[in-house]
């Protein structure tokens, strides 16, 4: 049984967003010090961090020198190189570990692996030539297998013809064609699994996207307990069977027939588990650091029905947003990741609102982001 590292000892990030921030700040408020790997400088994650390293993922020195120094990495952006994980491996302990990553980061390999272990996921072809592609199931979805989040590498296709035209635009590399769900809602569950084994989830939330991007997360999620038991289920089983120390979410569609099944995974805290910091005993984010520090998990009770609204680079388009307007509501936390440039897209920062029902939570978490914008 590994040993428990305590407060005042350094914990490593690799990556520097707002994860990683919030991740930061909930380490910082437990007295540990945080050190963030990442090839930007004044990121959101080193600003609130005790040490800033800049370097590249593949300058394996730079990874071993700041494994090093710290008692055990963990992620915040899961597209780090293999090679990155075990580079650090070699000077400290890595949660999760390397291959949890190389799964996740991969569509092919975590559709793989899923279809493995018996969970249910959208039908799905491998696409490595061009012959693939007739064997679509259309309207589908082409997805690049690497390096894909929010809606980036991937194109919708009616057609083969279609298909054909996206996987050039796509580089013709390898990709994943998914059949297009027909969804009712899109749903997720975070959960987390320390040292000894133990399981933790955050329940069931439900997320609306917009342009392929979370855009509003409201806890709980309206679905019958037999979702709620499924969902939570299949998280269990994924967290287990890829023994992950740490924070994993769990993405899914539930299909108009009320069947759930898994979108992606994502390997470390989630978009969708951001209300926890507000409206939880415990975040995903100190769960994080319970998980990779060998400490027991802490409380996932939400304290409230809570709504997450994302506040996306766009607001900026007239100005600096208006925080005072969002601030007059009592009941919504504003969170800025400090990110110096707003482009279009961009998550900049997020509200938390807090009511009696999800769904109250969700008109005001929604009322406070339009009260931002600027009129022009
Ligand atoms: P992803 O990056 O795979 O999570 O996709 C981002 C968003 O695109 C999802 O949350 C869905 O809203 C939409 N999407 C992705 N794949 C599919 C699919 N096979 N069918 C329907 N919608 C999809």
């Amino acid at each position: 049984m590994s040993r428990v590292i305590g407060p005042g000892e350094a914990i490593g990030v690799l990556g520097s967003g707002q994860l990683g921030r919030m991740f930061a700040i909930a380490a910082r408020r437990m007295g540990y010090r945080v050190h963030t790997f990442s090839p930007d400088r004044d990121t959101p994650t080193g600003q609130v961090a005790d040490v800033e390293v800049r370097a590249s993922y593949e300058d394996l020195d730079e990874v071993r020198a700041f494994a090093a120094k710290v008692r055990v990495v963990t992620f915040e952006f899961e597209n780090v190189p293999a090679a990155t994980a075990e580079a650090a491996a070699s000077q400290c302990e890595v949660r999760p570990r390397g291959e949890v990553l190389h799964v996740t980061q991969n569509r092919l390999r975590e559709k793989r692996f899923l279809r493995g272990i018996g969970v249910p996921c959208a039908r799905f072809e491998e696409i490595n030539e061009r012959g693939d592609l007739a064997r679509g199931v259309y309207p589908g979805v082409l997805k690049t297998a690497g390096f894909g989040y929010d809606g980036k590498g991937q194109r919708m296709v009616r057609t083969v013809e279609e298909a054909e035209a996206a996987w050039g635009e796509l580089g013709r590399q390898a990709c994943v064609l998914e059949e297009l769900v027909d969804f009712e809602r899109e749903v997720s569950v975070v959960a987390a699994r320390g040292v000894d084994g133990a399981f933790a989830h955050y329940g069931v939330v439900d997320n609306a996207h917009r342009n392929h991007i979370l855009d509003v997360t409201v806890a709980p999620a309206r679905v019958g307990e037999g979702v709620v038991k499924e969902a939570v289920e299949i998280a269990r089983a994924v967290l287990e069977a890829l023994e992950v120390v740490g924070v994993l979410c769990v993405e899914f569609f539930l299909t108009r027939e009320g069947r759930l099944l898994v979108n992606e995974l994502a390997p470390r805290p989630h978009n969708s588990g951001h209300f926890t910091f507000d409206a939880c005993v415990t975040s995903q984010f100190e769960q994080q650091l319970r998980a990779v520090c060998g400490l027991g998990l802490g409380s996932t009770e939400l304290l409230r029905p809570a709504a997450m609204a994302n506040l996306l680079g766009d607001l900026w388009a007239e100005g600096e947003p208006d925080w005072g307007a969002a601030c007059a509501f009592p009941d919504v936390k504003l969170h800025l990741y400090g990110k110096l440039e707003a482009r279009n897209g961009r998550k900049m920062g997020h509200l938390t609102a807090m009511a009696e029902t999800g769904a109250q939570a969700e008109l005001i978490a929604r009322a406070a982001r339009e009260s931002l914008r600027r009129k022009s």
